[in-house]
């Protein structure tokens, strides 16, 4: 029961749990809550309409504006105008170099590993600002309609954005003042829209086409449960309805003879062209000409010729379907329902071509660009405890896994591991009296780190000086439904205790996760070796470490040709050591190992004979 109460200031009733559901899109972004009927709705905030354009503009005195008004000055003020802020969003220079020039602002390039900034007239922005302040747009609007303060929200991200781009949305959320209880990921938050998975009895495979302004995305979706699994996705970031517009627009560029490279000065006309363009689209879902004028330029195109340019932009969009059902091991049939996004999924086309593709009818009758927000503000409602228990589930793209001795990987979650998930394992010290155990968090397949990807570094401190291989420390990796990792560290007899939270080092793309998946299969047998090798060395220099130790301390035990012969071993050992030979290397190691070994007893009759004397002296005390 969710808790009403009266707010004295305006006289309003007051949600105090209410949390809203975010879609925050690189196109548009929007925000809605469910009323009081138990319906989701989007919010219309009076006159303003319910999509809030994902463009912020810096105005000259310092103004701010985000929305449509700010979408007006692409047209006339397109450097300080930020649009498409959300594919930066987690991202690094090198990243986005090879699309800066998409972008009409400026993109800083000051160091390649970091995030990306913005720069507006002499200001900096990062993209976690910037939606920030979209984000902000929205909680004003929501609490403008709704008369009560939101603190709280659930918001959605493509299901292909990674841990960084995640936790970057999270801050942006954090930000604009927002505590958010959720990320959720579009597909699911559109499905959930349709009511699929909302019944735990029902299992279900699912396809979501997404086809949004600029980007395009179609997941596969396990429903059972009520947990939703994602089984794989696929798709294009730099195609959507603007690709669409563009088409329009070079249609019309060349049936009205406009010279190329003169329209390319003119970027006031470049982008009322594409605006007209977005109009001719829209209007065909009502009508089959658009005749229309800019100054004296005709803007006239029919539905047919429309088709016959999109086509081979949709068709790549069905590729990309057969791609994610393939990765899936899936086939069409084993698909019980498509769910169409996105505001460009009204272009009947798409429509008809996705159906044709699935050989069924698809998910059209909630609004395509609402969808996304309308399933997130049921998220939020599931959250607030309103709803029977429905749970999200994701996979990790990546093996998660700490830096052991040598530089090896040493993977705790496993790449494919549906989250949240839970997992550790115990480590110790490898010198004596150690006090500080380093530890590094990567990502990656390959069996050495440097191959992979750092995602932090910290040091448990304070570990009590004990001999090597004494201390227990336990790591625990802790993946929550976000995709965010904790990481504890802990250092048994002493208690000893480090608790870290991941923020992902910025900047992980699609690609490069690709890329990262196979060059660990391309280089798997010499990742083997290497790793054995690695293992060997670091089992050597341990031994090396432990006998220099044992004749520093105990050398008097041994007369001096056992000293003699055990440094010849040791030698033995250490120009093993540097050929790289690790059958040589284990070999010098059982060498050394059968030597030294009568030494250790030796060791230990004593310590227990001086046991037995200080009892002895205890006892005739
Ligand atoms: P995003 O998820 O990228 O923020 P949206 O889902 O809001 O994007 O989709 C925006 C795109 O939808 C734009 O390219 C817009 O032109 C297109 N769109 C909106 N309405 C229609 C329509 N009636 N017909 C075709 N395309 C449309
Ligand atoms: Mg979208």
């Amino acid at each position: 029961m969710a808790k009403v109460s009266i707010n004295l200031a305006t006289g309003s009733i007051q949600k105090e749990n209410i949390i809203v559901g975010i879609d925050l899109g690189t196109t548009n972004s929007l925000v809605a809550f469910i009323d009081p009927d138990k319906n989701p709705k989007v919010i219309n905030d009076t006159g303003k309409g319910v999509l809030v354009p994902s463009v912020v503009h810096f105005g000259a005195a310092g103004d701010i504006t985000v929305g449509n008004e700010a979408k007006g000055f692409l047209i006339t003020d397109p450097q300080n105008t930020v649009f498409s802020v959300k594919r930066l969003l987690g991202r690094s220079y090198a990243d986005v170099k090879n699309y800066q020039n998409f972008f009409s602002y400026k993109i800083i390039d000051d160091d390649s590993e970091n995030l990306v900034k913005i720069k507006v007239g002499d200001k900096f922005y990062n993209p976690i600002e910037l939606s920030g302040l979209i984000l902000k747009e929205l909680k004003e609007r929501a609490e403008h309609a709704l008369k009560t303060p939101v603190n709280r929200a659930v918001i959605t991200v493509p299901a292909y954005f990674n841990d960084s781009q995640r936790q970057a949305t999270r801050d942006a959320g954090k930000l604009a003042g927002l505590d958010v209880l959720r990320i959720v990921n579009e597909p699911t938050a559109a499905s959930l829209a349709y009511g699929i998975g909302l019944n735990p009895e029902e299992t279900k495979t699912i396809a979501v086409y997404d086809l949004g302004g600029g980007t395009f995305d179609v997941s596969i979706l396990q429903i059972q449960n009520g947990i939703f699994e994602v089984l794989s996705t696929n798709g294009d970031t730099f195609l959507g309805g603007d690709d669409f517009d563009r088409a329009i627009a070079d249609y019309w560029i060349d049936k009205n003879n406009i010279d190329k490279a003169e329209l390319a000065k003119n970027r006031e006309l470049t982008q009322e062209l594409r605006l007209k363009a977005e109009e001719a689209k829209k209007a065909f879902a009502h009508q089959s000409l658009f005749n229309e004028k800019i100054g004296d330029i005709w803007c006239t195109i029919d539905r047919n010729t429309f088709e016959e340019l999109i086509l081979p932009k949709v068709q790549q969009t069905i590729t990309a379907c057969q791609n994610a059902l393939k990765d899936a091991k899936l086939t069409i049939t084993d698909i019980d329902e498509v769910v169409m996004v996105g505001g460009s999924t009204r272009t009947a086309l798409v429509k008809k071509m996705v159906a044709e593709f699935f050989g069924r009818p698809v998910h059209d009758g909630i609004n395509p660009d609402e969808v996304v927000a309308l399933g997130a503000a049921i998220q939020a409602d599931v959250l607030a405890g309103n709803r029977s228990d429905i749970l999200l589930l994701d996979v990790t793209p990546l093996s998660l896994g700490i830096e052991t001795m040598g530089g090896l990987m040493d993977t705790i979650i496993p790449r494919n591991s549906k989250i949240p998930t839970k997992a550790g394992r115990q480590y110790t010290t490898s010198k004596d009296g150690q006090v500080n155990m380093k530890i590094a968090v990567y990502q990656g397949e390959r069996d050495l780190i440097s191959e992979n990807r750092k995602l932090a570094e910290f040091e448990l401190k304070g570990i009590p000086a004990m001999p090597a291989g004494f201390p227990k420390v336990d790591i625990n990796f802790i993946l929550n439904a976000d995709g965010i990792l904790k990481i504890q560290a802990i250092e048994l007899r002493s208690g000893v205790k480090q608790e870290v939270e991941v923020k992902p080092a910025y900047g992980i793309t699609d690609d490069l996760v690709e890329q990262m998946l196979m060059d660990s299969i391309t280089h798997a047998k010499d990742d083997v070796s290497a790793r054995m090798l690695i293992e060997a060395k670091t089992e050597a220099e341990q031994m090396v470490y432990t006998v220099e130790r044992f004749l520093e301390k105990n050398g008097q035990l041994l007369n001096p040709d056992e000293i003699s012969e055990t440094k010849i071993h040791l030698e033995a050992l250490k120009a093993a050591l540097s050929t790289g030979d690790k059958d040589l290397i284990h070999a010098k190691i059982d060498e050394l190992n059968n030597f030294t070994r009568p030494f250790a007893e030796r060791v230990m009759d004593v310590a227990i004979s001086t046991a037995m004397k200080g009892k002895s002296i205890d006892g005739e005390e």
